[in-house]
Formats: structure tokens, C-alpha cells, sequence
């Protein structure tokens, strides 16, 4: 079990980085400190004692949140009376099966692919592009969109960006496409947009949520305000909320206080970082190349307007229209029957967790993942995994 926020262990950042000052490390630990930590819990405690039923439930919609509470074994400080559930936070566990096969079918025929380490080893229907690249397929990893469109440069190949992330990175793709990239650079757009998909989980049947932990980077983007609407509709409250162990009990601490109140609303608990307009720039950036339309999140559902695509103005750098993409040949391999055993789905509905699963660290893990979650550093099955694989980490 790791030890709760030890403010002196390597787990808590202690050890400073290049360029870093005395008084970025000292900023950095006052929200790391024990002891406010735990009056932070104590009081979650309280006030969850206050609402008269237990567990109280909420909900976190970013893997970054999932981290930093395993990183810093949150969990064993966080009381019993508090149930905090992962959501879909994972861009990468939620690329659907045929958004995989379209950037494999691509690779197979010869086309480069550029892509985030995490997006290799994701399962389609015929493997993975890792497969594909072990193949003879030409698969590159890099770690921004900008970086595709160098590879690009320099070369005269064809060169497709399998684009995956929510709002927070869709906004770097766009500002490639919209930088003038080279003739032979595309993108493979499996962006996908949030709020949609909180509407999904908050009315799936069984589903128990109370209120929500919004990711503080997303907000960022686009701002706290669109999160009202949400409210409006649903009656539940929405906190946004930072990833240092003291910005997530806080925003912890003000959902429980809302939620015992009966008073849902939008509160932001980030504001050092966040604002109600969020960065206009990168707005205008994003929703100047991208539209959002319906699709499949890998294992919950059909989202309405929860997939980012690129706008018809910008089709000759759209890989969906620039090429002549046949997955059906790929449709041939039936999927393997551990693949039918992963309930990757229910844990990013927040229905199931990954001891849940009779795979979870025997036929699944890392290095041989068999559901999307087990693959990518923001998949709940991964991060369990790394951290101890237990609930109580
Ligand atoms: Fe799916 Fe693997 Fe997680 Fe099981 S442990 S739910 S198979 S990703």
C-alpha cells in the first residue's frame, strides 16, 4: 500500500527539477501537506455524515485525476463514507475498435502513421498498430501534432496523424492544421469532447452519481461556465478541480458540501489556472477546425456530439476523405474471447472497478493489455496496476 502523501518521499516531488527554484518546490509541497490533507478528510468525513446516507458517490471524468490520487494514495485517506468513482477520463481507452482499424488498414497499406505511444498498442479488430508496426507497417510515435507534421517535412510520404485526446489536446491539432501544414501531412481525428459524454454516464441506468470532479486542464480550455448547463439539466453538482493531492480533496470537500446542501451548481476550485470563459484563443482554434458529431465511446456508448471531426473546409488534410479507407477486410479476425471478458466499458461508466475483472494482472496487464483500459497511463486498469492493484491504493 503506498504511504499517503509523504511529503518527504521521492512520490511526492520532492526532488527538483532543472531550472526549478527553492520557492517553486516550497509552492509546490504546500499542496502536498499532510496535515491539511488529512483535516481536508476529516471534514469530507463530516460533511458526508451530514448527508444522512452512505456512501455518498461521486465521480471523476479525467485519468490525470485517477493518477494523482493512486500516485498519492489518496485513496486510504479518503473516508469510507465517500465512494469517488472513475469516469470515461481516458481518451485512449475510449478510441473505439473502428477507429483503431482505420489507422491500421492505413498503415497496412503502406501509408506512414504518427501517433501518441499510448495509441500503439490499443486493440482493433485485427490487433493493434503495434501488430501492424511488427508487421512491416510504418509507425512512428511522437508526442504532440506538431511533431507529426516535422515528420512530415521531412519527408515525402504520406504521413497521417492518428489523432487521439479530448478538448485540452484537440486544440494543439488544430492549431497544426490551421499552421499551414505540409502536402503530404493528414490527421486521423479520434478526438473526442467531454461534456457529451457526462449527460451519458449521469443517465445510465444503475448509475449512482451524485456529483462531479471536473478535470481542472480541460477547463482551462474551455472555461467553467459550460458546465451550467449540465447542472441546469441534470441536478447535479460540478466541482473543477486541480491534481495536486490538496486541490482534489478541496474540490472533494466543496461537492460533498453542495451535495449535502441540495444546492447543485458549478463551483471552481481551480482558479489559480481556470476561469467562467476559459482561453477564448483556443476555443476559437478548436471549433474553427472541428465539429463534434455522434460516435461510439469505446465500450459505453453512442455519444451525441461526443466525437471531434474535421470541418469540410479543411478536408484535404482529413485522412477519412483523403484516402479510400477499407476496414472491412480486418472485420475477418473475430475478437479474442478475452476480449469479450474485459468490462473496461462498466469501469468507465463507473460501474465496475478493475478488481472486478478475473483478467485484471493475470492475462491482462501492460505489457500484454486485452482491453483498452490496461493500455494507455490514463487507463483506470493501468494506473491500478502500476500502483498497487487494489481498490485502497
Ligand atoms: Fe479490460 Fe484488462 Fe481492465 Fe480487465 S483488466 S477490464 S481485460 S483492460
Amino acid at each position: 500500500m503506498s504511504a499517503p502523501l509523504d511529503a518527504g518521499s521521492p512520490a511526492a516531488g520532492t526532488a527538483r527539477s532543472a531550472g526549478a527554484t527553492l520557492a517553486d518546490e516550497a509552492a509546490e509541497l504546500r499542496f502536498r501537506d499532510p496535515g491539511r490533507a488529512r483535516a481536508l478528510a476529516a471534514a469530507i468525513d463530516r460533511v458526508c455524515g451530514q448527508v444522512g446516507r452512505a456512501p455518498v458517490a461521486v465521480m471523476h471524468v479525467c485519468g490525470s485525476h485517477e493518477q494523482s490520487i493512486a500516485k498519492f494514495g489518496l485513496r486510504t485517506l479518503i473516508p469510507r463514507s465517500l465512494d469517488v468513482i472513475m469516469g470515461p477520463g481516458c481518451p485512449v481507452c475510449v478510441t473505439d475498435v473502428p477507429e483503431v482499424d482505420e489507422a491500421v488498414a492505413l498503415a497496412q497499406d503502406g501509408v506512414r502513421i504518427a501517433s501518441y505511444g499510448d495509441m500503439l498498442k490499443v486493440p482493433g479488430s485485427a490487433g493493434s498498430l503495434s501488430d501492424a508496426q511488427a508487421r512491416g507497417a510504418r509507425v512512428d510515435v511522437v508526442y504532440s501534432a506538431a511533431q507529426a507534421a516535422e515528420l512530415a517535412r521531412d519527408t515525402d510520404e504520406e504521413v497521417v496523424f492518428f489523432a487521439s485526446g479530448f478538448e485540452t489536446t484537440a486544440v494543439a491539432t488544430a492549431a497544426v492544421v490551421l499552421g499551414n501544414p505540409p502536402a503530404n501531412f493528414s490527421v486521423l481525428s479520434a478526438h473526442k469532447y467531454i461534456p457529451p459524454v457526462m449527460e451519458i454516464v449521469a443517465e445510465m441506468p444503475g448509475a449512482r452519481v451524485e456529483g462531479f470532479l471536473a478535470a481542472g486542464h480541460a477547463a482551462t480550455i474551455t472555461g467553467w461556465a459550460i458546465f451550467e448547463r449540465f447542472v441546469e439539466r441534470h441536478g447535479l453538482p460540478v466541482v473543477v478541480a486541480g491534481f495536486e493531492p490538496l486541490d482534489i480533496l478541496a474540490g472533494l470537500l466543496t461537492l460533498t458540501e453542495l451535495i449535502r446542501d441540495g444546492t447543485p451548481r458549478v463551483v471552481n476550485t481551480f482558479p489559480r489556472c481556470v476561469t467562467r470563459e476559459g482561453n477564448r484563443n483556443a476555443q476559437n482554434q478548436l471549433w474553427r477546425v472541428f465539429r463534434t458529431t455522434g460516435g461510439r465511446w469505446r465500450g459505453i456508448a453512442h455519444v451525441p456530439n461526443g466525437n471531434l471531426r474535421l470541418r469540410d473546409e479543411f478536408a484535404p488534410v482529413d485522412a477519412r476523405r483523403r484516402f479510400d479507407i477499407d476496414v472491412r477486410r480486418l472485420w475477418d479476425y473475430a475478437p479474442s474471447q478475452l476480449t469479450q471478458v474485459c468490462v473496461c466499458g462498466d469501469i468507465m461508466a463507473g460501474i465496475a472497478s478493475p478488481v472486478d475483472c478475473p483478467l485484471f494482472g493475470k492475462e491482462c496487464a501492460p505489457d500484454t493489455p486485452v482491453g483498452a483500459c490496461m493500455v494507455s497511463t490514463e487507463g483506470t486498469c493501468r494506473i491500478w496496476h502500476q500502483y498497487g492493484g487494489h481498490p485502497d491504493l
